[in-house]
């Protein structure tokens, strides 16, 4: 088969090691593919966190924290090499690597995706003046990936970020959280645009560690009557 015209002149690169995908064709190299972590059982029962035993069934986070989404699901553990691929499909203008990372998601979580039937898919949001360095919203363009294949509507301006905060390692969980609330704010408007209908959603982003900004969105969907929340990221953290 004759490889399009843009691949011979631009090679994709893989979204693991970074070099020209072999075999050619493919998002990433099937041999890197092996290298990253898939998340498997034993899983926590809300985060999907990878968790010591079968016995355990949330991760000492979720044990302690109850958030209130419904449940979250990630791909892969957040580990060194996934790091330096969110790193570069982030910062270094690799918006390509988000297309492995979808077909990756739909692949692997079409069903549940479908189950859940969202009313829309939400990007996690960036601030402004990142968006502007950057160029783009990692997470839209994966919302905007899946929302493609499985046909579900994405409402990238739902949530917006008006704040950039800074990590305040003096404060303690509460207030951390109170504070990261606040630099997001929900569109009255594009809510209205949508005639309200908007009661289920999956909340969309690259990585999950500490699960604050997640939990930080789903609260403030939460106050304005979206009450059905799920997350599906790229990449998260142990949970032990
Ligand atoms: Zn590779
Ligand atoms: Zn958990």
């Amino acid at each position: 088969m004759l490889e399009p015209m843009i691949n011979v002149v631009y090679p994709r690169r893989c979204p693991v090691c970074g070099d020209i995908v072999t075999p050619r064709g493919e998002l990433a190299c099937s041999s890197c593919k092996k290298n990253l972590t898939p998340i498997q059982e034993p899983r926590c029962k809300k985060c999907s966190k990878p968790v010591e035993s079968e016995e355990a069934e949330y991760c000492l986070d979720c044990f302690k924290k109850r958030h209130k989404y419904i449940k979250g699901f990630a791909l892969w553990l957040y580990d060194a090499g996934m790091k330096k691929s969110i790193a570069d499909f982030k910062f270094h203008g690799r918006r390509e690597y988000g297309e492995f990372y979808v077909s990756e998601i739909v692949k692997r979580f079409e069903k549940e995706i479908l189950d859940i039937a969202p009313d829309a898919l939400i990007p996690i949001p960036i601030h402004r003046s990142k968006l502007l360095r950057r160029g783009y919203n990692q997470a839209e363009i994966l919302a905007k990936g899946i929302g493609k294949e499985l046909e579900i509507p994405v409402l990238s301006h739902l949530l917006l970020r008006n704040k950039n905060t800074l990590p305040q390692k003096q404060l303690n969980d509460k207030e951390r959280l109170k504070n990261l609330e606040q630099a997001f704010e929900f569109s009255e408007k594009e809510k209205e645009r949508y005639n309200n209908h908007i009661h289920k959603v999956i909340l969309i982003d690259d990585i999950y560690t500490t699960g604050s900004t997640i939990e930080a969105c789903t609260n403030i969907l939460i106050q304005n009557g979206i009450n059905e929340i799920y997350f599906i990221c790229v990449c998260i953290g142990k949970g032990y």
